[in-house]
């Protein structure tokens, strides 16, 4: 695999995606598409032990362009080698005219890794993390609650307010909608993507009118919505 034209319609401001990671990702998310695709067509890069194809340190990221890193897994996940991490990243650091996009459910490793000075991050990145809902829900797998990445995400905002960071909301879960606007509010992300599942996994969701007051309440604080997902669907319900 090479650098990719991002094809997926999850991120339209992101230009390509890149990943030098194999193996299936740690969290299990009930509702991931990259491990849906896998059951599919078995075989394939993202199933079996996590481990590194190097051949992809080699690929040629070029300039000004929008780049999606590890996208098929999270690279910030606790069973990631840190010296994988700091490969990586030192991969993207010498093609520093680029933007990275760096998203993950395990913030808190993230925020360790960022006063960490042996890692050499690339020049433009930015950080994204998921928050389904405020309540746990058992399709979030092994990864973190929200509660906890949250938490990492206002560390973040905190320690290192120059490095540009958004939530994105899905798939959207049913939601507490005052503590899921408070949570946003205060961990005040540049900007937020909302988006529900298009994949039929049968998920609990909120209905119309939770969804109306999620985003009322986000746009009041004076967050920008980018994206709005294929919420249709869950709109008109
Ligand atoms: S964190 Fe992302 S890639 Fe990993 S299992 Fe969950 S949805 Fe899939």
């Amino acid at each position: 695999m090479s650098l990719k034209k991002s094809a997926g319609n999850m991120y339209p401001w992101v230009t390509h995606t890149h990943s030098h990671l194999r193996g299936g990702c740690p969290h299990r998310c009930g509702y991931c598409y990259v491990q849906a695709m896998e059951r599919k067509f078995s075989g394939g890069h993202y199933t079996g032990p996590l481990r590194l194809e190097e051949k992809e340190f080699k690929v040629n990221y070029g300039v000004d362009r929008t780049i999606f890193i590890e996208h098929c897994n999270d690279l910030f996940a606790d069973d990631i080698p840190g010296d994988w991490i700091r490969r990586i990243l030192a991969h993207c650091a010498e093609w520093h005219q680029n933007n990275y996009v760096l998203q993950t459910k395990n913030v808190g490793r993230l925020v360790q890794l960022l006063a960490n000075r042996a890692v050499r991050w690339p020049l433009k990145f930015m950080v994204g993390t998921t928050i389904e809902s405020n309540r746990w829900h058992d399709v979030m797998g092994k990864a973190p609650t929200p509660q906890l990445r949250i938490g990492n995400f206002k560390r973040l905002r905190s320690y290192w307010p120059q490095v540009p960071a958004f939530i994105t909301i899905e798939p959207v879960l049913d939601f507490d909608d005052s503590e899921l606007i408070e949570w946003i509010a205060m961990a005040r992300p540049d900007f937020i993507n909302i988006g529900a599942d298009s994949k039929g996994h049968g998920l609990q969701e909120p209905d119309a009118a939770k969804i109306m007051r999620l985003i009322n309440g986000v746009t009041a604080a004076g967050i920008p919505i980018r994206q709005k997902h294929n919420l249709d669907r869950l709109l008109k319900s």
